[in-house]
C-alpha cells in the first residue's frame, strides 16, 4: 500500500488520530499538508515529517470557515503540487444529557463535524476533478455512525450525518475517479477521549475506571481500546486502493464493539 507521488491533505492532523495518518501516509511515500486549528502543533507534526524527508506543509485553518478551507487546499495545490486524497478528520466532542444540551454547543460540534466535512470534501473534490486525477476522499466516522450511546445527541448525529454526504460524494465523484469512504473507529486513546473520561464519570455517577471498563469499552471483544495505528493502516488501505471498486463504504475498527 504505496502513496509515491500523492498529496494528502489531512485534517486535525496536529494530533491523534490525524496525526498518525499523517505519519503513516508520509512513511507510504506521500506528500502531507498537516492541516489544524492549532498551527503550533501542525509545524510540530509537518517540520518531523520534513526531517525524515517527507515534503510536508503545515496549515492552519478552522474546518468551519469556508475561505480558510478554500485558501488551505489552494496553498496545499501550489506548494505540494496537487491534491490526490483528503482524509476530513477534524473533531471535537462535547457531551451532556440531552435536556440539558446547550444549543450553541450542538451548533458548534455540527460545524466541526459537518459543516467541516462539507467544506474540505467540496475543496477537494473540486481540485480532484479540475486536475482529471480523480482521488480519494475520506471521512472519520465512528462506531457512532452504527450506534448511539447517552450524552452523545449532536457526535452521533453528526457521524450518522457523514456516512450520508460519503455516499453523495461516492456518487458524483465516480465519473472523475473521486472515490469517497468513511472509517469507523472505536474508542482511541487520544486528547479527545481523555478529556471525555473524567466528564462521563461525573455525568454518569461512574468511577473513570468504571467509564473505561463498563460504557467506553463493554462492548469490544476483548476489551482492548483501538489505537491510532490501527485507524491510519484503515486510513492508507483506502487512500492507495486503485479503483471505483472500494467507494460509498465504510469500515469499522473497533475490537468488535460494532460488527456489520
Ligand atoms: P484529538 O483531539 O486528538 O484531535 C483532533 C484535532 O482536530 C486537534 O488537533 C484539533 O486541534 C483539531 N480540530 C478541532 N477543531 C478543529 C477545527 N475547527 N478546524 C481544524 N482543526 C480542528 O482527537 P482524535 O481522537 O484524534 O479525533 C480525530 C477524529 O477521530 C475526530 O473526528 C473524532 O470524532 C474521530 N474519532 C475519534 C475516536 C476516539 O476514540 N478518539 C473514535 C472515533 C472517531
Amino acid at each position: 500500500m504505496r502513496l509515491d507521488d500523492k498529496v494528502a491533505f489531512v485534517t486535525g492532523a496536529a494530533s491523534g488520530i490525524g496525526k498518525r495518518i499523517a505519519q503513516v501516509y508520509a512513511g507510504a511515500g506521500a506528500a502531507v499538508a498537516v492541516a489544524d486549528l492549532d498551527p503550533r502543533g501542525a509545524e510540530a507534526v509537518a517540520s518531523a515529517l520534513r526531517a525524515k524527508g517527507t515534503r510536508a506543509l503545515a496549515v492552519a485553518v478552522d474546518v468551519t470557515d469556508e475561505a480558510g478551507v478554500d485558501a488551505a487546499v489552494a496553498r496545499t495545490v501550489a506548494e505540494l503540487g496537487g491534491l490526490d486524497v483528503l482524509v476530513s478528520n477534524a473533531g471535537i466532542q462535547i457531551v451532556a444529557p440531552l435536556t440539558e444540551f446547550g444549543f450553541a454547543d450542538w451548533k458548534k460540534l455540527l460545524a466541526v463535524h459537518l459543516d467541516g466535512a462539507f467544506l474540505s470534501a467540496r475543496a477537494a473534490m473540486r481540485r480532484m476533478i479540475a486536475s482529471g486525477r480523480g482521488g480519494s476522499i475520506i471521512f472519520m466516522g465512528s462506531v457512532h455512525s452504527k450506534e448511539a450511546s447517552v450524552l452523545k445527541a449532536p457526535y452521533v448525529s453528526a457521524k450518522h450525518g457523514l456516512e450520508g454526504l460519503a455516499k453523495v460524494v461516492a456518487k458524483e465523484g465516480a465519473a472523475h475517479g473521486v472515490r469517497a469512504n468513511v472509517i469507523c473507529p472505536g474508542f482511541v486513546r487520544t486528547p479527545l477521549v481523555d478529556r471525555q473520561i473524567p466528564e462521563q464519570a461525573r455525568a454518569l455517577g461512574l468511577s473513570e475506571a468504571d467509564v473505561v471498563a463498563k460504557v467506553m469499552l463493554k462492548d469490544t471483544v476483548d476489551g482492548q481500546f483501538t489505537t491510532v495505528d490501527d485507524v491510519a493502516q484503515v486510513a492508507l488501505f483506502f487512500a492507495s486502493f486503485p479503483s471505483n471498486a472500494l467507494t460509498g463504504q465504510s469500515l469499522v475498527v473497533s475490537h468488535g464493539w460494532f460488527m456489520q
